[in-house]
Protein backbone atom coordinates (compact mmCIF):
# COMPACT_ATOMS: atom_id res chain seq x y z
CA UNK A 1 0.00 0.00 0.00
CA UNK A 2 2.57 2.72 0.95
CA UNK A 3 6.23 2.14 0.66
CA UNK A 4 8.97 4.44 2.16
CA UNK A 5 12.12 3.53 0.72
CA UNK A 6 16.01 5.39 1.80
CA UNK A 7 14.16 8.86 2.15
CA UNK A 8 16.23 11.95 3.35
CA UNK A 9 14.61 14.92 4.40
CA UNK A 10 16.19 17.84 4.77
CA UNK A 11 14.15 21.48 6.21
CA UNK A 12 15.63 25.21 5.16
CA UNK A 13 18.64 22.96 3.27
CA UNK A 14 20.32 22.58 6.60
CA UNK A 15 18.55 20.38 9.15
CA UNK A 16 18.59 16.51 8.09
CA UNK A 17 15.48 15.21 9.56
CA UNK A 18 15.27 11.76 8.21
CA UNK A 19 18.34 9.60 7.05
CA UNK A 20 17.69 6.59 5.06
CA UNK A 21 14.49 5.80 6.81
CA UNK A 22 11.88 2.96 5.18
CA UNK A 23 9.40 1.65 5.76
CA UNK A 24 6.23 -0.35 4.87
CA UNK A 25 2.26 -0.29 5.23
CA UNK A 26 0.94 -3.37 3.82
CA UNK A 27 -2.30 -3.47 2.59
CA UNK A 28 -5.54 -3.66 5.05
CA UNK A 29 -2.76 -3.52 7.94
CA UNK A 30 -1.98 -1.16 10.91
CA UNK A 31 0.94 0.15 11.76
CA UNK A 32 2.41 2.22 14.40
CA UNK A 33 5.36 4.69 14.17
CA UNK A 34 6.91 4.96 17.73
CA UNK A 35 9.94 7.51 18.22
CA UNK A 36 10.84 10.49 21.27
CA UNK A 37 10.26 13.62 20.21
CA UNK A 38 11.79 15.55 17.29
CA UNK A 39 12.40 11.44 16.22
CA UNK A 40 10.91 12.50 13.06
CA UNK A 41 7.99 11.17 13.17
CA UNK A 42 5.37 13.96 11.45
CA UNK A 43 8.04 14.28 8.92
CA UNK A 44 7.92 11.19 8.28
CA UNK A 45 3.81 11.74 7.24
CA UNK A 46 4.65 14.79 5.95
CA UNK A 47 6.83 12.95 3.52
CA UNK A 48 4.07 11.06 2.62
CA UNK A 49 1.51 13.39 1.91
CA UNK A 50 3.75 15.76 -0.02
CA UNK A 51 3.07 18.42 2.97
CA UNK A 52 7.16 19.18 3.63
CA UNK A 53 6.91 22.11 1.02
CA UNK A 54 4.70 24.10 3.53
CA UNK A 55 7.64 24.18 5.51
CA UNK A 56 10.95 24.56 3.33
CA UNK A 57 11.35 20.94 3.84
CA UNK A 58 12.12 18.32 0.78
CA UNK A 59 13.01 14.66 0.47
CA UNK A 60 16.39 14.80 -1.11
CA UNK A 61 16.56 11.16 -2.20
CA UNK A 62 14.57 7.84 -1.92
CA UNK A 63 11.60 6.51 -3.11
CA UNK A 64 7.30 6.64 -2.17
CA UNK A 65 5.42 4.16 -3.39
CA UNK A 66 1.66 4.34 -3.23
CA UNK A 67 -0.03 1.94 -4.80
CA UNK A 68 3.05 0.78 -6.69
CA UNK A 69 3.08 4.46 -8.11
CA UNK A 70 5.80 6.86 -7.55
CA UNK A 71 4.38 9.84 -5.47
CA UNK A 72 6.91 12.38 -4.35
CA UNK A 73 5.93 15.10 -6.63
CA UNK A 74 2.22 14.45 -6.59
CA UNK A 75 0.12 17.23 -5.29
CA UNK A 76 -1.31 16.62 -1.43
CA UNK A 77 -5.10 17.34 -2.99
CA UNK A 78 -4.52 15.05 -5.43
CA UNK A 79 -3.09 12.39 -3.26
CA UNK A 80 -6.39 12.89 -1.05
CA UNK A 81 -8.00 11.98 -4.52
CA UNK A 82 -5.78 9.09 -4.84
CA UNK A 83 -7.56 7.72 -1.70
CA UNK A 84 -4.19 8.96 1.22
CA UNK A 85 -5.31 11.23 3.51
CA UNK A 86 -3.45 12.36 6.22
CA UNK A 87 -4.62 13.39 10.09
CA UNK A 88 -2.65 16.32 10.76
CA UNK A 89 -1.91 16.59 14.88
CA UNK A 90 -3.60 18.96 16.36
CA UNK A 91 -7.15 18.50 14.65
CA UNK A 92 -7.13 20.55 11.92
CA UNK A 93 -10.77 21.53 10.99
CA UNK A 94 -12.10 24.92 9.86
CA UNK A 95 -12.90 26.17 12.62
CA UNK A 96 -15.64 28.63 11.47
CA UNK A 97 -18.11 26.11 9.56
CA UNK A 98 -20.00 24.12 10.98
CA UNK A 99 -19.25 20.16 11.59
CA UNK A 100 -21.22 19.20 8.46
CA UNK A 101 -19.71 22.03 6.43
CA UNK A 102 -16.11 20.61 7.42
CA UNK A 103 -17.43 17.17 6.27
CA UNK A 104 -19.35 18.22 2.68
CA UNK A 105 -15.54 20.57 2.16
CA UNK A 106 -14.12 16.81 2.55
CA UNK A 107 -16.36 15.22 -0.23
CA UNK A 108 -14.18 17.12 -3.01
CA UNK A 109 -11.83 14.23 -2.81
CA UNK A 110 -14.29 12.29 -4.43
CA UNK A 111 -15.07 14.19 -7.53
CA UNK A 112 -14.50 12.60 -10.56
CA UNK A 113 -14.52 8.94 -9.04
CA UNK A 114 -18.45 8.61 -9.22
CA UNK A 115 -18.56 8.13 -5.20
CA UNK A 116 -20.91 10.30 -3.18
CA UNK A 117 -20.19 11.21 0.56
CA UNK A 118 -21.34 9.09 3.28
CA UNK A 119 -22.40 11.28 6.33
CA UNK A 120 -24.39 8.80 7.98
CA UNK A 121 -21.45 6.90 8.12
CA UNK A 122 -19.02 9.53 10.08
CA UNK A 123 -22.55 10.28 11.93
CA UNK A 124 -22.76 6.35 12.98
CA UNK A 125 -19.47 6.39 13.89
CA UNK A 126 -19.78 9.15 15.78
CA UNK A 127 -22.86 10.40 17.30
CA UNK A 128 -21.67 12.98 18.73
CA UNK A 129 -21.01 14.78 15.50
CA UNK A 130 -24.06 14.37 14.31
CA UNK A 131 -25.96 15.68 17.58
CA UNK A 132 -23.58 18.89 16.32
CA UNK A 133 -23.69 18.89 13.30
CA UNK A 134 -25.12 22.47 12.99
CA UNK A 135 -22.67 23.71 15.32
CA UNK A 136 -19.15 25.60 14.69
CA UNK A 137 -16.29 23.85 14.81
CA UNK A 138 -14.19 26.03 16.55
CA UNK A 139 -16.25 25.52 19.47
CA UNK A 140 -16.42 21.66 19.60
CA UNK A 141 -14.09 19.84 22.53
CA UNK A 142 -10.66 18.89 21.65
CA UNK A 143 -12.32 14.94 21.83
CA UNK A 144 -15.23 16.51 19.27
CA UNK A 145 -12.91 18.07 16.77
CA UNK A 146 -10.13 14.77 16.95
CA UNK A 147 -13.56 12.79 15.92
CA UNK A 148 -14.58 15.40 12.98
CA UNK A 149 -11.21 15.38 11.79
CA UNK A 150 -11.23 11.77 11.51
CA UNK A 151 -14.51 12.10 10.21
CA UNK A 152 -13.24 14.58 7.32
CA UNK A 153 -11.03 11.55 6.45
CA UNK A 154 -13.99 8.82 6.09
CA UNK A 155 -15.94 11.40 3.83
CA UNK A 156 -12.64 10.64 1.52
CA UNK A 157 -13.04 6.95 1.69
CA UNK A 158 -9.29 7.00 2.19
CA UNK A 159 -7.17 3.63 0.82
CA UNK A 160 -4.65 4.86 3.33
CA UNK A 161 -5.04 7.46 6.61
CA UNK A 162 -2.20 8.47 7.95
CA UNK A 163 -3.00 9.58 11.52
CA UNK A 164 -0.54 11.95 13.52
CA UNK A 165 -1.15 11.68 17.14
CA UNK A 166 -4.96 11.28 17.72
CA UNK A 167 -4.44 10.88 21.64
CA UNK A 168 -2.74 14.29 22.29
CA UNK A 169 -4.14 16.27 25.11
CA UNK A 170 -7.45 14.06 24.72
CA UNK A 171 -9.61 12.39 28.23
CA UNK A 172 -9.12 8.82 28.08
CA UNK A 173 -12.90 7.98 26.98
CA UNK A 174 -12.43 9.72 24.27
CA UNK A 175 -9.33 8.21 23.10
CA UNK A 176 -11.12 4.97 24.10
CA UNK A 177 -13.67 5.83 21.12
CA UNK A 178 -11.03 7.21 18.46
CA UNK A 179 -8.90 3.78 18.83
CA UNK A 180 -11.45 1.76 18.98
CA UNK A 181 -12.67 3.98 15.46
CA UNK A 182 -9.44 3.17 14.10
CA UNK A 183 -9.97 -0.58 14.62
CA UNK A 184 -12.86 -0.49 13.56
CA UNK A 185 -12.99 1.34 10.12
CA UNK A 186 -9.67 -1.17 9.44
CA UNK A 187 -11.79 -4.09 10.35
CA UNK A 188 -15.15 -3.12 8.39
CA UNK A 189 -13.48 -1.32 5.07
CA UNK A 190 -9.81 -2.88 5.26
CA UNK A 191 -8.39 0.67 5.36
CA UNK A 192 -4.81 0.68 5.67
CA UNK A 193 -3.35 3.02 8.61
CA UNK A 194 0.00 4.50 9.49
CA UNK A 195 -0.22 5.67 12.90
CA UNK A 196 1.91 8.19 14.91
CA UNK A 197 1.45 7.91 18.72
CA UNK A 198 3.06 9.32 21.53
CA UNK A 199 1.01 6.77 23.43
CA UNK A 200 2.48 3.40 22.78
CA UNK A 201 0.25 1.37 25.45
CA UNK A 202 -2.76 2.83 22.68
CA UNK A 203 -0.76 2.68 19.91
CA UNK A 204 0.32 -1.40 20.03
CA UNK A 205 -3.51 -2.04 21.54
CA UNK A 206 -4.34 -1.44 17.55
CA UNK A 207 -1.14 -1.72 15.64
CA UNK A 208 -0.37 -5.08 13.95
CA UNK A 209 3.20 -4.04 12.72
CA UNK A 210 6.00 -1.35 14.70
CA UNK A 211 8.49 0.66 13.58
CA UNK A 212 10.13 2.38 16.73
CA UNK A 213 12.41 5.73 15.38
CA UNK A 214 15.39 7.83 16.87
CA UNK A 215 17.11 10.87 15.31
CA UNK A 216 15.44 10.35 12.05
CA UNK A 217 15.99 6.42 11.64
CA UNK A 218 14.31 3.16 12.18
CA UNK A 219 15.91 1.65 14.72
CA UNK A 220 13.94 -1.36 15.72
CA UNK A 221 10.73 -2.88 14.02
CA UNK A 222 8.46 -5.94 14.33
CA UNK A 223 5.31 -7.42 14.80
CA UNK A 224 3.45 -5.28 17.52
CA UNK A 225 2.77 -8.02 19.96
CA UNK A 226 6.58 -8.77 20.25
CA UNK A 227 7.52 -4.92 20.05
CA UNK A 228 5.21 -4.78 23.18
CA UNK A 229 6.72 -7.73 24.70
CA UNK A 230 10.25 -6.75 24.28
CA UNK A 231 12.32 -5.50 27.10
CA UNK A 232 14.14 -2.25 26.24
CA UNK A 233 10.57 -0.88 24.68
CA UNK A 234 8.57 -1.99 27.82
CA UNK A 235 11.10 -0.47 29.70
CA UNK A 236 11.23 3.25 27.86
CA UNK A 237 8.31 3.15 25.84
CA UNK A 238 6.04 1.61 28.25
CA UNK A 239 7.29 2.46 31.61
CA UNK A 240 6.86 -1.17 32.85
CA UNK A 241 10.38 -2.30 34.10
CA UNK A 242 11.26 -5.47 34.36
CA UNK A 243 13.64 -6.21 37.05
CA UNK A 244 17.28 -5.49 36.51
CA UNK A 245 16.06 -5.19 32.50
CA UNK A 246 13.76 -2.75 33.05
CA UNK A 247 16.41 -0.13 34.74
CA UNK A 248 17.29 1.05 31.51
CA UNK A 249 16.34 4.53 31.10
CA UNK A 250 16.56 4.97 27.27
CA UNK A 251 16.75 3.04 23.85
CA UNK A 252 19.96 4.29 23.39
CA UNK A 253 20.84 7.15 25.62
CA UNK A 254 19.44 8.05 29.10
CA UNK A 255 19.22 11.61 28.38
CA UNK A 256 16.07 10.64 27.14
CA UNK A 257 15.11 9.81 30.48
CA UNK A 258 12.46 13.10 30.86
CA UNK A 259 10.66 12.47 27.33
CA UNK A 260 8.90 9.25 29.29
CA UNK A 261 7.15 11.61 31.10
CA UNK A 262 5.03 11.87 27.87
CA UNK A 263 4.67 8.22 27.06
CA UNK A 264 3.28 7.51 30.43
CA UNK A 265 0.77 9.85 30.34
P1 LIG B 1 7.06 15.21 17.96
O1 LIG B 1 6.67 13.99 18.66
O2 LIG B 1 7.63 16.25 18.86
O3 LIG B 1 6.00 15.76 17.04
P2 LIG B 1 8.44 14.03 15.67
O4 LIG B 1 9.02 12.69 15.90
O5 LIG B 1 7.15 14.08 14.94
O6 LIG B 1 8.34 14.81 17.05
P3 LIG B 1 9.37 15.88 13.69
O7 LIG B 1 8.38 16.93 14.04
O8 LIG B 1 9.19 15.13 12.46
O9 LIG B 1 9.53 14.86 14.89
O10 LIG B 1 10.81 16.59 13.68
C1 LIG B 1 11.99 15.90 13.25
C2 LIG B 1 13.15 16.88 13.24
O11 LIG B 1 12.94 17.85 12.22
C3 LIG B 1 13.34 17.64 14.54
O12 LIG B 1 14.74 17.81 14.73
C4 LIG B 1 12.68 18.95 14.26
O13 LIG B 1 13.27 19.98 15.01
C5 LIG B 1 12.94 19.14 12.79
N1 LIG B 1 11.86 19.91 12.17
C6 LIG B 1 10.55 19.58 12.09
N2 LIG B 1 9.83 20.50 11.43
C7 LIG B 1 10.71 21.46 11.05
C8 LIG B 1 10.60 22.68 10.33
N3 LIG B 1 9.43 23.11 9.86
N4 LIG B 1 11.72 23.41 10.15
C9 LIG B 1 12.92 22.99 10.62
N5 LIG B 1 13.11 21.84 11.30
C10 LIG B 1 12.02 21.09 11.53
Amino acid sequence: MLTVENIEVTYHHTVQALRGLSLEVPEGRIVTLLGTNGAGKTTTLKAASNLLGLENGEVGAGRILFRGSEIRRVPPDRLVQMGLFHVREGRRVFGEMTVEDNLVAASYALDGRGETADFDKVYAFFPRLRERRRQIAGYLSGGEQQMLAFGRAMIARPRLILMDEPSLGLAPQVVDEIFATIRRLNAEDGTSILLVEQNAGYAFGVADYGYIMESGQIVMEGEAARLRDDPDVRSFYLGLADGAEGARQSFRDIKHYKRRKRWLS
